[in-house]
């Protein structure tokens, strides 16, 4: 049994190393007669290991003291709900950039919890650019800004970070973190479902301002409170253990290859070989303004749907996983996150072109 390519938009392909390293240490975690799914969130071992994650998450990342980092529980998704609840505070409303399905989702939850002002959206032109951020219509007295830098369906990505002012700037960095240098400290928070870019899902990671913590509503559950699960160093309850070792076996991996500084150069180049192949080649097409092409996902279409099944069946023959695009999307979607090596995504353009000579 050889690895295939998985160009899955998530769960998502894993390095390599990290998961042998998880299989070396599946029944005996470093002389301890456990495996870390088994041991106690509370002993030595285990809080070393989650320390050990953050740290080094703080380091690839860049930081600081001024933010606190939390591992909580829910998927991307449940920060829909969390963050209104604890950053509307005294405020009437929140900003809302819609540029896919992501914010759409976004959007929809915080409107059970307060008003919501889309200040911009890209919907009218089916999500194919950004608005330029001179059109935006923000209000200064926003409790925050929410927009999300990579939209994983759409394939559309942000080239820039907004200025948001004194407003805090919310980002939604699930499919996009870590994948380049982001200077954090213009962000009030960040938050990430895991299985893209950082390691298993049932964990998402939180990056918070501390001046932010502590305005949650009354009735926050406990569990979504950021105070809380910042004051019990994300073990109010029992976080999701493996997920948080295995993420801390990805951020170990990722220092190896040289750090975000380093994944982004290897990014860039990735995307652009299939990006360039597919506005080369008449068979590919692919509609996001180039500008705002996404590094991590790479949504394409064949000259005739007619032909996608029979695409995705020579793909799997050959090892490249998980083309299908999104149901709402259709076409294809091709996945790469830091985990995807170069050679597969040299592999993809090879059977494309095979496939656009032979059927196109
Ligand atoms: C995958 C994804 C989500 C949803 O993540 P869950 O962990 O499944 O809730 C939200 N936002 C973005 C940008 C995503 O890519």
């Amino acid at each position: 049994m050889s690895r295939a390519f998985n160009f899955c938009a998530g769960p998502a392909t894993l390095p390599e190393p990290v998961l042998k390293q998880a299989q070396e240490e599946m029944l005996d975690w470093r002389g301890t007669g456990m495996s870390v799914m088994e041991m106690s969130h509370r002993s030595d071992e285990f809080v070393a290991i989650a320390e050990t994650a953050e740290k080094d998450l703080r380091e690839l990342a860049g930081i600081s003291d001024d933010y606190a980092v939390l591992f909580m529980q829910g998927g991307a998704s449940s920060q829909f709900s969390t963050i209104p609840l604890n950053l509307l505070g005294e405020k009437a409303s929140a900003d809302y950039i819609n540029t896919g399905i992501w914010s759409k989702k976004a959007i929809a939850e915080a409107k059970r919890y307060g008003t919501v002002n889309v200040a911009a959206s890209s919907e009218d032109s089916g999500f194919v650019t950004i608005p330029d951020q001179s059109a935006w219509r923000t209000s200064a007295d926003a409790a925050y800004l929410h927009y999300t830098p990579n939209e994983t369906i759409g394939g559309l990505e942000f080239d820039f970070v907004p200025d948001s002012g004194d407003v805090p700037l919310v980002a939604d960095m699930s499919s996009t973190m870590l994948s380049r240098p982001v200077d954090v400290s213009r962000f009030g928070l960040i938050y990430a479902g895991a299985q893209k870019n950082i390691g298993p899902s049932g964990l998402v990671v939180v990056i918070i301002r501390k001046d932010l913590l502590g305005k949650a509503r009354k009735e926050t559950p406990t569990m979504m409170n950021y105070q809380v699960i910042a004051d019990n160093a994300s073990m109010y309850n029992t976080p999701a253990t493996y997920s948080w070792y295995l993420a801390g076996l990805v951020f170990k991996w990722l220092k190896e290859q040289g750090g975000v500084e380093a994944m982004g150069e290897i990014n860039y180049r990735k995307a652009k070989k299939l990006y360039d192949f597919i506005d080369d080649n008449d068979f590919y097409a692919n509609p996001i303004e180039p500008r705002f092409r996404s590094w991590m996902n790479v949504p394409f279409t064949l000259a005739d749907d007619a032909l996608n099944g029979e695409f995705l069946k020579g793909a799997d023959a050959r090892g490249l996983l998980n083309l299908k695009g999104h149901r709402s999307v259709g076409g294809m979607r091709a996945s790469i996150y830091n985990a995807m090596p170069e050679a597969g995504v040299d592999a993809l353009i090879q059977y494309m072109s095979e496939f656009a000579r032979e059927r196109g």
